[in-house]
């Protein structure tokens, strides 16, 4: 179990003398109180880092607080750590025979659950797990007509990555108002793989980190597999897909290009080609130190196995009306997508403009191999983009899933469409 203190609770008797002692002599700030009506108990939360103090005054003279107090006096009540998984935590408590004040969770404050140890188990001490609310965004599969196509931004869940990681040299200072971190210091991200739906057939671009990862994974990029899910709210399967084109090989993109669901690795799109760039997979069969973390081959080595792969040379139409171009930048061979129709164009930007809030030149990942050949492709990609209104299609962001990058005084913004 992995957990991090959230707060220590302090059984007070008097509540103004406790905030002469902690906010007037120690200068703490206590933020304005909450009642917890059903427990008769008043919560003055005193911010101190990643965890926090909450005195506990008690508001009727049957209040647990007020119990408390009467038999041992003021002092420490409750001890908090958070978990992210309280059903798992209560399933190995109990495996181990620890009495349990809760033997199932029950609802705290904002939305959290949370579950009580027996203080016989814990050695005194009350201990509180609380899991709280889920932060991660709701993400829908969401449709729109470009020309004789129809786009749908798809989704393979939630996802979470470093956000130093995210945004390369830009200081946490900038980045963290946009993005706040969790306390592992990750910021919320998904996957939004693209269906393109055109009188030739489906075509899906790129396809998320699918459902091979171990628990272990799926926990360090707070993963939760998706597409299946995505696929079925507009009412097709992994069957109807008869193309899958890949911008780049990496496990966030390309995972789910294979799955185990059928006991062994093989392809999840039984009836597609899989269209890939012929130098992509070079550099992805041959990783070195930099970016072996990133090219797992059990994404994509069972396609060419299986063989259902075309490979493409360079920048080239794929499909008509679906053009692919070469970024660099981000790997040797990151392509972009151009989908055009009735005179209008979208772009599905991958990893070059992975969220809105790398829509300025500078916000380039640390990830990018080669930053400095992003920055130059993405200052012409993005003058281009404002200048004719390409509609811009964000693989990454929990948000936005496509909108037009505007500029106005000098300010750059995304006016969100999907
Ligand atoms: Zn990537
Ligand atoms: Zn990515």
């Amino acid at each position: 179990m992995k957990a991090v203190l959230d707060h220590v609770g302090i059984a007070v008797e008097d509540i103004d003398q406790a905030l002469a002692f902690y906010r007037d002599a120690l200068g703490l700030e206590v933020e304005a109180p909450e009642d917890v009506v059903s427990q008769r108990v008043r919560a003055h939360f005193i911010p101190a880092g990643q965890a926090a103090l909450e005195l506990l005054e008690a508001t009727a003279s049957d209040s647990a607080i007020a119990r408390y107090v009467a038999k041992r006096g003021p002092g420490i009540h409750h001890v908090t750590l958070r978990v992210e998984d309280l059903d798992a935590a209560l399933a190995q408590l109990k495996a181990r025979g620890i009495r349990l004040v809760d033997t199932e969770p029950r609802p705290g404050a904002e939305g959290a659950r949370v579950a009580f140890i027996h203080p016989s188990a814990a050695h005194g001490v009350l201990v509180e797990l609380k899991q709280p609310a889920s932060t991660g965004p709701t993400l829908s599969a969401k449709r729109i007509a470009l020309g004789d196509m129809q786009l749908t931004a798809l989704h393979d869940g939630p996802f979470r990555l470093d956000g130093g990681a995210m945004f390369g040299v830009v200081p946490r200072v900038l980045w963290e108002k946009k993005t706040p971190p969790d306390d592992r210091n990750r910021i919320q991200l998904a996957m939004r793989p693209l269906l393109v739906e055109a009188d030739w057939g489906r075509m899906i671009v790129d396809c998320g980190a699918g459902d091979k990862m171990n628990a272990k994974e799926r926990d360090i990029y707070a993963l939760d597999p998706a597409l299946d899910r995505a696929l079925a709210e507009v009412g097709l399967g992994a069957d109807a897909v008869d193309f899958a084109l890949a911008t780049h090989l990496h496990f966030d993109h390309f995972g789910g290009a294979t799955s185990l669901a059928s006991g062994s690795l093989a392809p999840r799109f039984r009836r597609a080609r899989y269209l890939i760039r012929a130098a992509e997979w070079e550099d992805a069969t041959h990783p070195h130190e930099r970016n072996r973390a990133s090219y797992l081959p059990q994404d994509f080595v069972p396609l060419r196995d299986a063989d259902v792969v075309t490979f493409h040379e360079g920048d080239e139409v794929i499909k008509p009306g679906v053009r692919v171009v070469r970024t660099g930048g981000h790997t040797g061979q990151h392509q972009i997508v151009f989908l055009e129709s009735g005179g209008k164009t979208a772009v599905f930007v991958a990893d070059l403009i992975p969220t809105t809030a790398h829509v300025q030149d500078a916000w380039i990942m640390g990830y990018d191999l080669f930053p400095v050949e992003t920055l130059m492709f993405k200052k012409q990609f993005i003058a281009e983009a404002i200048a004719r209104q390409h509609l811009i299609f964000f693989e990454h962001d929990p948000h936005v899933a496509a909108g037009y990058i505007r500029e106005q005084d000098g300010k750059r913004f995304v006016e969100q469409v999907l």
